[in-house]
């Protein structure tokens, strides 16, 4: 019998040797878990999956030798102690009913290494080091480790293999000419330069036998010059099924790729109908990825012939439940993964153990534990942003007795104002689980109520989570009228003129300038309009799916100036993995960045400014309307009173300390906090 809401999703797919319950992979993500090794927490991270019913995991990426390690010291299956440590991983995946693969990724000239090896010497713009080009030999031995890689995962108790053959990694660059310069037998002809896909392909298929999985990771949209055709990208899909792959998953835009393919605001789904090309040209089953976060999304993916299968990889860490609640029909409790990467892939980048945002015990599982209470307390929340809303909940669900206050009529605090962004719509979907989630709960919602410490004086411990003010910048002028704060712009509606002064580039002058700087439909509610502004075309058109004209942004509704005082580049200290898009998507705009100012005073004909330490070139920027963007002042007046008058209280999230403040730090605060209490 098809399921009621999601038909598609859950139906089984038969793979001859085995049939997974459901079309639904949680795809390959770096967590950083390996590198620690700590295998019974990595256990646990894939074992909560699992349970909560993937239909077919993928790991993180695992390296077939050290010089393909993404940087030098990279975890691999490179001996029998790897391999009896990987057991640990695939029995509890097989104890709680899943499957798993294992993916093999040879970064090639991506490796953060000296050793680095690749096709051709030529160094990607994204590390330091140029590759060493390899001989006949050498490119022997890669084929030969990753043959010895997928063995080795078999022997480790793993269902299958990812071999990752797309995002610009080692074998992608061996597929075109942008990487690949040889006159040998690796290089040159089309045939050549997919010999060395086809052949591991071919080989690790040999050597694992017949009831074993490979799923080929394939570079359907290369997004960089000189990527591979349409034609080219088919004819590799058809060998690849030859050379005995039991499954195509799809890959989108080289890490190089000055496209976004993942970040928030990328359209959801945004790239299915790259899939949905190939459907039909090959025999076995295609999965299709990138920003299918809910299963609304994959349902209507699926049922419109896009794929056999989708991909979902970061949905996961935000909630291992995501299978079983969208099966029960429960899909409005699955917590939304808002695409952010704000925890995880900005985590991998820095070195750091991968979380979530919305969920920091993703990765954290066997330290982060929200066992039930034996005595319940009788807890106050102060204040409904990020932080209040997820101690209130986790306090909640360990048996505490909650009630949570806001002055305002909603929940939500300060996300509020980030889902009003174009391209941050996502946040719409986040405040809505809150609050179902709250409405749900046995938590006492007081919202329009500001308590006072009397009325907190009866709880055991009062949680304050008040938030914070804007930074008052003290410049000459800002009380004339046509000065506002970024909270009257996204929350009042306040006017802005054509012409605009924004002071202050952090993450929120970033954010007021994408807002005043559109009209109309934003770009990532209307795909066309996000891939004709992004430059990304049907690459059966044009090579590796780049417009030949390029980006080309909508001019902006306004002409703003973003200013800040340092002399660094404005938003250096965005996220790591989507600072450059925010940068480029205003650049493109025409928004004009200056740094290392000084605001002298604002009058009625604009903001006079000056440079440098010494004050020089004072001037005037013709404006309209300056918006003051100029961070954040904890808001703690409430917590002082309540110390001081020995009530039991602990402050956290901006409140706590404003400064550099996000939501990623509010929630993993809270959480931890409650998970204490
Ligand atoms: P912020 O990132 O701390 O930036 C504050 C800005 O105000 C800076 O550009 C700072 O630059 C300027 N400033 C500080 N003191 C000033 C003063 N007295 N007079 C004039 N300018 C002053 O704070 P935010 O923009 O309010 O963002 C708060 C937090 O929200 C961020 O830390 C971020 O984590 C998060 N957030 C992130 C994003 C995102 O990543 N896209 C979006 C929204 C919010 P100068 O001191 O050099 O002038
Ligand atoms: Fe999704 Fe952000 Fe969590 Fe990463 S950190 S999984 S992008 S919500």
């Amino acid at each position: 019998m098809s399921h009621p809401h999601f038909p598609h999703l859950f139906r089984p797919l038969d793979l001859g040797h085995v049939t997974l319950p459901n079309r639904v992979l949680m795809g390959s993500m770096h967590t950083g878990l390996e590198e620690v090794g700590d295998w019974n927490r990595i256990a646990a991270f894939y074992g909560e999956r699992a349970a909560g019913g993937a239909g077919l995991i993928v790991t993180g990426g695992m390296s077939p030798n050290p010089e393909g390690g993404v940087f030098a010291g990279a975890a691999g299956l490179f001996s029998d102690t790897d391999i009896a440590n990987h057991r640990v991983v695939t029995d509890r995946v097989h104890s709680e009913g899943g499957r798993i693969a294992m993916q093999i990724l040879h970064a090639g000239r991506y490796a953060y290494n000296p050793k680095a090896v690749a096709p051709s010497p030529i160094k990607s713009p994204i590390s330091p080091f140029p590759p060493n080009e390899l001989d006949e030999a050498g490119i022997r031995k890669q084929i030969a480790d990753f043959v010895t890689a997928a063995c080795r995962a078999r022997e480790a108790g793993y269902d299958g293999v990812e071999i990752m053959g797309s995002e610009g990694y080692f074998i992608n660059q061996f597929l075109v000419t942008h990487t690949n310069k040889r006159q040998d037998d690796w290089g040159g002809s089309l045939e050549n330069r997919m010999r060395l896909a086809t052949t591991i392909v071919e080989q690790v298929r040999q050597a694992v036998g017949p009831d074993f999985i490979i799923i080929y990771r394939l570079s359907m949209l290369d997004l960089v010059p000189n990527g591979q055709t349409w034609d080219e990208v088919v004819y590799l899909a058809k060998r690849i099924e030859a050379a005995g792959a039991s499954i195509i998953n799809t890959g989108i835009g080289w890490h190089e790729a000055r496209i976004p393919t993942i970040a928030t605001s990328v359209p959801r789904a945004a790239f299915s109908w790259v899939t949905k090309k190939m459907m039909g040209e090959v025999g076995i089953p295609l999965i299709t990825s990138n920003r299918i976060n809910m299963p609304e999304v994959a349902e209507s993916v699926l049922s419109d012939g896009c794929a056999d299968m989708v991909s979902m990889a970061r949905p996961f860490l935000a909630d291992a439940e995501f299978v079983n609640k969208a099966e029960r029909g429960a899909s409005g409790t699955i917590v939304p993964c808002i695409a952010c990467n704000q925890a995880c892939l900005d985590h991998t980048f820095q070195m750091k153990i991968s979380s979530c945002l919305v969920n920091p015990r993703a990765a954290h599982e066997t330290e982060l534990v929200y066992d039930p209470v034996e005595v319940p307390k009788n807890i106050a929340v102060v204040g409904s942003g990020p932080a209040g809303l997820s101690a209130a909940l986790v306090a909640n669900e360990r048996g505490h007795s909650v009630t949570l206050y806001d002055r305002d009529s909603q929940i939500g605090g300060q996300l509020n104002m980030a889902k009003k962004i174009p391209g941050k719509e996502e946040f719409i979907g986040l405040v809505e689980y809150y609050d179902r989630a709250v409405r749900a709960s046995s938590i006492d919602l007081q919202l329009g109520v500001e308590p006072d410490p009397d009325t907190l004086a009866k709880f055991d411990l009062v949680i304050v989570a008040t938030g914070v003010d804007p930074r008052d910048p003290e410049i000459p002028g800002q009380d004339g009228p046509n000065v506002v704060g970024y909270v009257d712009v996204l929350r009042g509606g306040a006017e802005v003129g054509r012409r605009v002064a924004v002071i202050g580039a952090g993450g929120i002058g970033f954010d007021v300038s994408e807002y005043l700087s559109h009209e109309g439909v934003s770009p990532t509610e209307d795909l066309d309009l996000w891939l004709r502004e992004w430059g990304v075309h049907d690459p059966e058109d044009s090579r590796g799916g780049l417009a030949e004209q390029g980006a080309s942004h909508e001019p902006a509704a306004r002409e703003i100036t973003l200013l800040q005082r340092k002399s660094t580049q404005p938003g250096k200290g965005l996220g790591k993995t989507t600072g450059w898009i925010h940068r480029l998507s205003l650049r493109s705009k025409g928004v004009r960045m200056k740094a290392g100012v000084n605001y002298e005073e604002i009058n009625d004909r604009g903001l006079v400014l000056s440079d440098g330490p010494d004050r020089r070139n004072r001037r005037l920027l013709e404006v309209d309307t300056v918006v003051l963007c100029a961070g954040q002042v904890s808001r703690r007046s409430l917590f002082d009173e309540l110390t001081k008058r020995g009530i039991n209280a602990v402050v956290i999230g901006g409140a706590d300390v404003a400064g550099e403040l996000d939501a990623k730090r509010a929630i993993d605060q809270g959480s931890r906090l409650a998970a204490e209490i």
